[in-house]
């Protein structure tokens, strides 16, 4: 995959680039990210690439030359082009799973006060990572670059993908660790059976219990099965509830049917 950032601040993708999976999957040649300054782009006499807008109002608008210009020096027909914005449609893993399979993705990070509309006529899509407003689209473009590529073949085992957060609409099970009991918390015994089968349905449980508790909406979309049927049940009987889900219903937060 290939993937375009183009911003204003360069620099802020140093990081990004240099560490953990990322670092790895661009030393694989999994992926590329090349990362376009705009500014290199302006034709305007001053070096400027942003004016007060027009009409009058606070801060500083993204003018359409510099980005435009680096839009199509930079992408062909083929490359996927989106842009961000806290308007943009809501970002999701659904979202994260579609866009992985394209091969060549551009993404246009605003700054200061956004982007003159008319640029939204070169690009694909528009997308937010959530309904709060960033300084700039940059910790955007390296959130949805992050989120691709670990989905990309060979970037991080298979397995870690299968049972995630999202996947079928659940929230993935709680994880324990070393050591059995750390400050009076104890790992559940379940765990440690080997049995397979009793663990596999004990985190099954987990998964519907969280998810009905705290994302209500994923729940409603999650399709049942007989046996998450039969362990809803269980959990509706508040079997096994540990101390945190007694102190959430307490606190008002409801299952819903
Ligand atoms: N004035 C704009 C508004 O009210 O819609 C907000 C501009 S914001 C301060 C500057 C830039 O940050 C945006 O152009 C966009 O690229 C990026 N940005 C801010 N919040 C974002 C979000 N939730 N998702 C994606 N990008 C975001």
């Amino acid at each position: 995959m290939k993937i375009t950032i183009l911003t204003l601040f360069p620099e802020m993708f140093n990081g990004f680039k240099e560490n953990s999976i990322i670092k790895r999957a661009l030393n694989k040649g999994i992926v590329t990210i090349d990362i376009i300054n705009i500014r290199d782009y302006t034709k305007d006499r001053y070096g400027r690439v942003d004016t007060p807008p027009i009409g009058g109002g606070a801060g500083l608008i993204m003018k359409c030359q510099p980005i435009v210009d680096a839009i199509k020096s930079v992408s062909s027909n083929k490359t996927h082009k989106i842009i961000l914005s806290p308007k943009g449609e809501k970002y999701c893993q659904n979202k994260a799973v579609q866009l992985s399979k394209l091969e060549d993705i551009l993404i246009v990070c605003g700054h200061y006060e956004g982007i003159d509309e008319r640029v939204n006529n070169f690009i694909d899509e528009s997308i937010s990572i959530g309904d709060y407003v960033l300084t700039g689209g940059e910790i955007a473009s390296m959130a949805i670059a992050d989120s691709l590529i670990r989905l990309l073949d060979g970037a991080i085992t298979n397995s870690s993908l299968s049972e995630e957060t999202f996947e079928n609409n659940l929230l993935e099970y709680p994880q324990y660790t070393e050591p059995k009991e750390f400050e009076g918390y104890k790992v559940p015994d379940i765990l440690y059976t080997g049995n397979h089968e009793a663990i596999e349905k004990y985190r099954r449980k987990e998964a519907l219990k969280i998810t009905k508790i705290y994302r209500p909406d994923m729940f409603e979309k999650h399709v049942l099965t007989k046996q998450d049927l039969k362990l809803l049940k269980e959990i509706d009987n508040k079997i096994e509830n540990p101390k945190w889900l007694e102190q959430a219903l307490e606190k008002g937060k409801k299952f819903t049917k």
